[in-house]
């Protein structure tokens, strides 16, 4: 069946709209269920009108194609744990990237006559921006599951060999838009091929692992503009609007991420953070203060107000329900308690967020730094939940930090600082932490779940 041009682009503005409404529905928690489901019907209705569009289509390879990737999808929906999260989203981002790679490669291979430039110039873009993506992609998955090492790689005159893959490449880029009879530039474009993949793993491995959400929501938006680029090569409205609302999406994710960490993109991309164990000056003063969960649960049977500080050590615990139970608990105790939830907590953007509605905390228990900071001297108790780095004191205090200037929740100005984890060992980034040694501060040793079920079962025991 073959359906009008006009009604094709009517049904792709409806589609296009849904996916900017589901957007915006995603910037609150309240929302972005809805807005996912939403964005989601965008996409159904975009695809089912475009495969209505074109008798040409081979409609077995689609229905293989759904058949498999919902399969896998479902599956690894499934499966993963909510901690390996991060590398998913960094193979999407690899496999979105390949996408666009393989329809510039496959409109290159068909294309029987002179291309125009314009064209061309998009098979350049989706072929060079969707391999940097892919290879990159990899990368970034590698170093997020273990496999590649998490350390950045430097080495001497590094980026001016990454400053050289990319000037070939804009040569390849040149000449092929510039000889356009099919088959006369096959060796160029393989080089375009070859060297988008080569360029992804050179930028990729010089950053370190603590760096990995900002490169991965870097990676989201490079996969949007190889996207948009397609779009522009096989002339489809909808991909090219769909693809630019990643790439906007994206960049303006990896500048939220830099700010969380106050780095600059260019200090991201470029500094090697991490590569070299930078010890700060100031020397950790004090004992850590053992704490046990029935002195724990006095101090917070009389908090009248409670801030927890959820982090990484949560997510592993898988101790977001029991947390929830005990933010009630306190709660019915005549407790005021606030989530205060840090942009890089955990290891994926949003990770505390789709755990802590994963256990149905009320969205308004929900704080940024922003708001929880300012009221921080006057809350009683401060529960660190699995949580180091984004609480790290040092980032405020201490001007050798190598996180210093890094945005924090302030727990330390809390009256009284409880802290569940299982030692004094570092964060992911590797940094010590002085605020295990505050006078103000206890910990509560012992795997958060368990720690966390004790202080729950104290409160119901009365
Ligand atoms: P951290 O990685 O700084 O600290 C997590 C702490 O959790 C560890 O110190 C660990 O201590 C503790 N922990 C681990 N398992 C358990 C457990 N079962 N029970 C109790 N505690 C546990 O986490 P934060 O959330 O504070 O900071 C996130 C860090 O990850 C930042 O450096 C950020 O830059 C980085 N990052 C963030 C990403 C994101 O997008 N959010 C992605 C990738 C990295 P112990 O071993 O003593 O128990």
């Amino acid at each position: 069946m073959e359906i009008d041009a006009a009604w094709i682009n009517i049904v792709y503005i409806v589609a296009a709209g849904c996916f900017i409404v589901g957007l915006k529905m995603l910037s609150s928690p309240n929302t972005a269920r809805r807005g996912n489901l939403i964005s989601a019907c965008g996409m159904l209705i975009a695809i089912i009108v475009t495969l209505l569009q074109k008798d040409i289509i081979h409609y077995q390879w689609i229905a293989l194609g759904l058949v498999l990737g919902t399969f896998i999808g479902a599956f690894a929906a499934r499966l993963v744990a909510m901690t390996a999260m991060p590398q998913m989203v960094a193979l999407f981002n690899g496999f979105g990237g390949i996408a666009s790679l393989l329809v510039g490669w496959s409109q290159y291979e068909i294309a029987s006559a002179i291309l125009p430039w314009p064209t061309a110039l998009a098979i350049f873009l989706a072929v060079i921006i969707g391999g940097v993506t892919f290879a990159g992609s990899l990368i970034a998955f590698g170093k997020l599951a273990g496999v590649v090492p998490v350390k950045p790689m430097l080495y001497l005159g590094q980026q001016v060999v990454n400053s050289l893959v990319l000037l070939i490449l804009l040569a390849a880029g040149v000449f092929y838009i510039g000889h356009l009879a099919p088959g006369s530039t096959y060796i160029t474009f393989l080089v375009m091929v070859g060297g988008s993949l080569l360029l992804g793993i050179l930028a990729v491995i010089p950053i370190g692992g603590a760096d990995m959400p900002v490169v991965i929501a870097l990676l989201n938006s490079y996969s949007g503009l190889a996207a948009c680029a397609a779009g522009f090569i096989i002339l489809n409205n909808v991909l090219i609007v769909a693809g630019a609302l990643v790439g906007a999406s994206g960049i303006i994710l990896t500048k939220i991420m830099c700010k969380a960490m106050n780095r600059s993109l260019a200090n991201v991309l470029f500094g090697g953070f991490g590569a070299v164990k930078t010890k700060a000056k100031h020397k950790i003063q004090g004992e850590a203060k053992p704490i046990s969960v029935e002195d724990a649960y006095i101090l917070l049977e009389a908090a009248r107000s409670v801030v927890i500080a959820p982090g990484y050590g949560m997510a592993v615990a898988q101790a977001q329900h029991v947390v929830n139970e005990l933010g009630e608990l306190l709660t019915a105790n005549g407790a005021e308690v606030k989530y205060a939830i840090h942009p890089v907590a955990g290891r994926m953007p949003g990770h505390m967020n789709v755990l802590l509605a994963e256990a149905n905390v009320a969205y308004e228990q929900l704080a940024e730094p922003d708001d929880v900071n300012p009221m921080m001297d006057s809350v009683d108790v401060a529960i660190v939940i699995g949580a180091n780095d984004v609480v790290n004191p040092a980032a405020r205090d201490d001007q050798s930090s190598p996180i210093y200037g890094m945005p924090t929740i302030e727990v330390d100005r809390a009256h009284t600082v409880i802290i569940l984890k299982r030692s004094l060992a570092a964060g992911f980034a590797g940094i010590d932490n002085p605020l295990f040694f505050k006078p103000n501060t206890r910990m509560l040793f012992g795997d958060a779940k368990v720690s966390v079920s004790g202080l729950v079962a104290e409160f119901k025991s009365v």
